[in-house]
């Protein structure tokens, strides 16, 4: 007689399958395991005590790869640490709290979210234990209330309820509300909040030490830029960005660059092309289902997990183009 198969067996082996044709998905699950078995989060030091996690790009939380879709990193100063984003669930923050004990006995005194999407806010409960200052732009705290059980949701489906549970909303208690400096002792952060772009609450921190530029997701590199907030803020606030004197900049996903603000390039010409091409849909009467297998057949091929979130970003970006016209 077939023996029945356990489901945890059965979701295991369907995972396993479901991986093993996929290359880039095994070296994921490999890395983290592996940094599961470690204990820590591995990161690298791409200035002298500023540390980069650069998370994979998968389109989201999954059991397997536990949130660590977003770049997360921190910045260690003489007095203390800042984190910077915390990751996609408390299992990836407390990965990222151990990288942290590992290299500095300094308190962490500051966890700073670049925006409220779940990649990048989940962690924020391992740190809680260090009793640092939340920080983050002014609106902040209002979309990460409003679309926690949403959120919540998506974590239990994901993860399952304890792990979803534990991963609790930790809203910030700093709220920036244009420019604002925190110091690490002989290490000053500038943080800056930005008008609706990415999202309504996209901030960046630049190390003045070491001219490290971390953008939040206000910069996607190798995977499709995804727009939340408002396509033509973003472009604004790009040219913004391009004018500070960044000697490296990290990314919200793909890999940091020294090249600055050329590391900018790609993802302006695809927002640039989604907005003049969406324009011109509208203008020509077009629908939003035409508009979505239409516009920006020439970015396809150029970037990751384009069919996963390009079509959503031309619904967002036809609805803000009709409120123009
Ligand atoms: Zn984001």
């Amino acid at each position: 007689m077939k023996k029945k198969r356990g489901w945890r067996t059965r979701l295991f082996v369907k995972r396993v399958s479901k991986c093993v044709m996929r290359s880039v998905c095994f070296y994921m699950v490999f890395t983290v395991v592996n940094a599961v078995a470690a204990g820590a989060l591995p990161v690298e030091e791409v200035a002298p005590g500023v540390f980069v996690h650069q998370g994979v790009h998968e389109e989201g939380l999954t059991s397997e790869n536990i949130g660590a879709i977003a770049n997360v990193g921190f910045i260690i100063g003489e007095k203390c640490v800042a984190v910077i984003d915390s990751g996609g669930s408390f299992a990836e923050g407390r990965l990222l709290r151990e990288a942290i004990k590992k290299r500095t006995e300094a308190p962490i005194c500051y966890v700073i979210n670049t925006h409220g999407h779940p990649d990048h806010v989940y962690g924020n409960a391992a740190f809680t234990v260090d009793k640092p200052h939340f920080v983050g732009h002014r609106n902040l705290a209002t979309s990460m209330t409003a679309r926690h059980p949403y959120y919540f949701k998506y974590l239990e489906r994901t993860l399952g309820l304890e792990h979803a549970r534990e991963s609790a909303l930790v809203p910030p208690d700093v709220m920036v509300k244009s420019s604002q400096t925190i110091d690490l002792g002989k290490r000053k952060l500038t943080l800056r909040a930005w008008p609706t772009s990415h999202t309504d609450n996209d901030l960046t921190v630049f190390d003045q030490k070491s001219g490290t530029l971390w953008l939040g997701d206000l910069l996607f590199r190798e995977r499709v830029p995804v727009v939340d907030g408002k396509l033509s803020g973003w472009l604004a606030t790009m040219k913004g960005l391009g004018r500070i004197a960044a000697k490296r900049v990290v990314p919200g996903h793909g890999t940091v660059s020294s090249t600055w603000p050329a590391a900018m390039a790609p993802q302006g010409r695809y927002l640039r092309t989604l907005q003049v091409e969406v324009r011109a849909a509208v203008r020509a009467g077009h629908s939003i289902q035409q508009a979505v297998g239409e516009v920006g057949a020439s970015e396809r091929g150029q970037w990751q997990l384009f069919e996963a979130f390009h079509p959503r970003n031309v619904t967002v970006a036809f609805t803000e183009a009709e409120w123009e016209n």
